[in-house]
């Protein structure tokens, strides 16, 4: 076989993961020795709950090793519902629901149920990684819609129908936003609503980190906004973040029958159920009290507090105010490095690690994670400071 026919086209097209590079070479300068502060994290640094971990054990005691249905167990999804109607006010069924190998998993799933050739996905920008390389693995174009420092990294109605034409399927939304921050209101999100239905737009609504925002906002889920946008909206959601489970795998998606039940095909021929003991963990996780993420989420807050009071008095970095997740999105071009440079040298030169902008379609910026203790916070933003006093 010829060399170039053995991979398919469609990922040839397809990126590596670059928060993977600067991570891996983190990872090996720390075993080398390496007094490495990790500012790269992309998973809350607390350990997964005792209640949690115990669950899963009794799982596996007692013999809960085996398939499970393809789409999740039935006591796992009455409670995904009832956290839907609890948190979000919003009426889903479990027929409407498909739980996945986490909300990757999930959003990949939607996008191949709903995506084919010649289908234009919108994007904000700047974008968790994945969003356009899974678009493309569909066969689909991601279209980007720039947004500005200026309005809190958010897309305006006007913005989104400007951008859309005939061959636009679906808008994938992060609210809060990974790598911004960035927290829609309802009256933001009524807007982009209204501007979907009038274009019989899909929406992924990514609210992955939906128990992580600050300054007692309230998440809005725009499913919620109406009839007609509940029937285009596939909400996203799982437990790697809400309960600091990023290993077990468990996410989840709810939306319209017929995307569901495709979906569910989708699933059978391909993964078929997310892991038995996992989905005990998560009846587990969702049967408990908020109260695990909700001193997560004040632990955060502080720490976003602190760094960016740190960042106030470096004149080099600009940095808009992240309402939500764990990321801080900081303009280094004052630096006149881009961004891959930016990472590397500080890497090198003051093992710290941090994301580098590009993979998130800016190379201007860098990505701080605050998903670290206050320590490491503060031994990194010391470093970072020193170092760019120097540069
Ligand atoms: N969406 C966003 C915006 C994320 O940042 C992440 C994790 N980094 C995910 C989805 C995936 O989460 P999961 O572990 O549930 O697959």
């Amino acid at each position: 076989m010829r060399i170039d026919r053995r991979l398919t086209e469609r990922l040839k097209k397809v990126n590596p993961s670059s928060t993977l590079a600067i991570t891996a070479k983190a990872k090996k300068l720390k075993s080398e020795g390496g007094d490495v502060v990790n500012l790269a994290a992309g998973e809350p640094d607390f350990d997964t709950p005792d209640f949690i971990k115990n669950a899963a054990i009794e799982a596996i005691n007692k013999g809960f090793t085996k398939y499970t249905p393809t789409t999740g167990i039935p006591e796992l999804k009455k409670l995904i519902c009832e956290k839907f109607k609890k948190d979000n006010s919003l009426d889903y069924q479990p027929n409407q629901i498909v739980v996945s190998c986490g909300a990757k998993h999930s959003i990949f799933n939607a996008l191949f149920a709903l995506i084919g050739k010649t289908d234009e996905v919108l994007i904000p920008s700047p974008y968790w990684v994945s969003y356009p390389e899974m678009v493309t693995l569909c066969d689909g174009r991601p279209y980007f819609i720039n947004t500005l420092p200026k309005n809190n990294f958010k897309i305006t109605a006007e913005e989104l129908e400007r951008h859309i034409d005939s061959k636009t399927k679906a808008i994938i939304l992060n609210s809060p936003s990974n790598p911004t921050g960035a927290v829609y209101n309802i009256e933001e999100l009524s807007q982009i609503a209204k501007i979907c239905v009038e274009n019989k737009i899909f929406v992924i609504s990514d609210e992955i980190y939906e128990k992580l925002i600050y300054d007692n906002l309230k998440h809005v889920s725009i499913a919620g906004l109406g009839e007609d946008i509940y029937g285009l909206t596939i909400t996203v959601n799982g437990l790697s973040k809400s309960f600091s489970m990023t290993g077990w795998r468990i996410g989840y998606l709810a939306g319209p029958v017929d995307v569901v039940e495709a979906i569910s095909k989708l699933q059978d021929h391909s993964t078929s159920n997310p892991t038995s003991i996992s989905q005990k963990a998560g009846v587990a996780a969702l049967s408990a009290p908020d109260d695990f993420s909700r001193k997560m989420c004040q632990e955060f807050q502080r720490r976003r507090n602190y760094v960016i009071e740190r960042l106030k008095q470096i004149k080099k970095i600009n940095f808009t105010l992240p309402q939500g997740a764990f990321y801080i999105f900081c303009d280094i071009s004052k630096t006149r490095l881009d961004s891959l440079t930016f990472a590397n040298r500080l890497l090198e030169e003051t093992l710290v690690a941090l994301i580098p902008g590009a993979g998130f379609g800016r190379d201007d910026y860098i990505r701080i994670s605050f998903a670290t203790n206050l320590e490491e916070l503060e031994k990194g933003m010391d470093r970072i400071a020193t170092w760019l006093d120097k540069l």
